[in-house]
């Protein structure tokens, strides 16, 4: 049995086929430029799979609209990216791939999903991914955590850095988490790409201060098993260190959580949680 993933990024598009233990068998990587120029793309890449693939996941970045009954279910809704702005993409995928079946969700629940599924004896944990954008999404009890809406845990107000005169990006909110965070945030307050901020950089403790932020929070509304911080930002050496010595300063000893080495940690999963997550999601819509 074979099941498709896409994992929508807000910079690529990875778009995979795999089998019933979530090995990849085949896979591609696609800019994300316009809807008109990305998505006959992803359909070229399934084509040939089309009557194999029993069932597909979809995780996409937002917002997205998974409201089942809605009148724009399966759209990405008010996203910065003025040409993905209101694009159907769960019709388009129903409407060139037909007879399967599809699970839609959000870029990080998609992730969060693939860690849950390969970390043993984890019930409950929330995925943040500190890249493009900072979003969040969590499992309790096995389940994807979604109501209204999905959460948006990136835009969450946090307490300014004493040392930290940036303003924020967000468009709507100015100095949240994503506004100060984010890799484009980084590169607009310093001005050069976070990648290339040496890891002695004393920003990184305005960075880490935070995310330990985002860490506390999330402790307080969910009490997970584990806080898992992916995302190309997360990748600079020490970072996640200096997050759980300032989770553990600004914690103050109030909740007991696990050790913060397994508590506040990286993706086991490095950069297919996404695509293993939609795998997952895909095969648990034809038991
Ligand atoms: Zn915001």
């Amino acid at each position: 049995m074979m099941f498709g993933a896409i994992e929508a990024g807000g910079t690529k598009f990875v778009c995979a086929v795999g089998n019933e233990v979530f090995e990849i068998l085949d896979q591609i990587t696609i800019s994300t430029t316009s809807p008109e120029e990305t998505m006959p793309r992803v359909v070229a890449f399934f084509k040939p799979y089309i009557g194999e693939i029993k069932a597909m996941g979809v995780s996409s970045f937002g917002p997205i609209d998974v409201t089942k009954g809605s009148d724009t279910y399966g759209y990405i809704t008010n996203t910065p990216k003025v040409k993905w702005q209101f694009f159907d993409f769960l019709g388009y995928i129903k409407q060139h791939i037909p007879n399967v079946e599809i699970t839609w969700t959000t870029d990080v629940n998609g992730s969060a999903y693939g860690e849950y599924m390969f970390r043993e004896d984890t019930k409950d944990l929330v995925y943040y991914t500190i890249g493009t954008g900072i979003g969040g999404g969590a499992i309790s009890n096995g389940h994807i955590i979604e109501g209204v809406t999905h959460p948006e845990m990136g835009h969450v107000p946090v307490r300014k850095h004493p040392d930290d005169v940036f303003a924020g990006i967000c468009p709507n909110h100015g100095d949240c988490l994503e506004g100060l965070a984010s890799g484009p945030a980084i590169e607009a307050r310093l001005g050069v790409n976070s990648k290339d901020i040496p890891a002695s950089d004393p920003y990184w403790d305005i960075q880490a201060y935070y995310i330990a932020q985002s860490a506390f929070n999330t402790s307080l509304f969910f009490s997970p098993e584990v806080i898992i911080y992916g995302g190309g930002v997360m990748k600079v050496e020490g970072l996640q260190d200096k997050v759980r010595e300032q989770f553990e300063a600004i914690n103050n000893g109030y909740i007991d959580t696990p050790l913060l080495e397994e508590y506040i940690v990286t993706p086991t999963l490095e950069d297919t949680a996404a695509i293993v997550g939609c795998f997952a999601m895909a095969k648990q819509q034809i038991k």
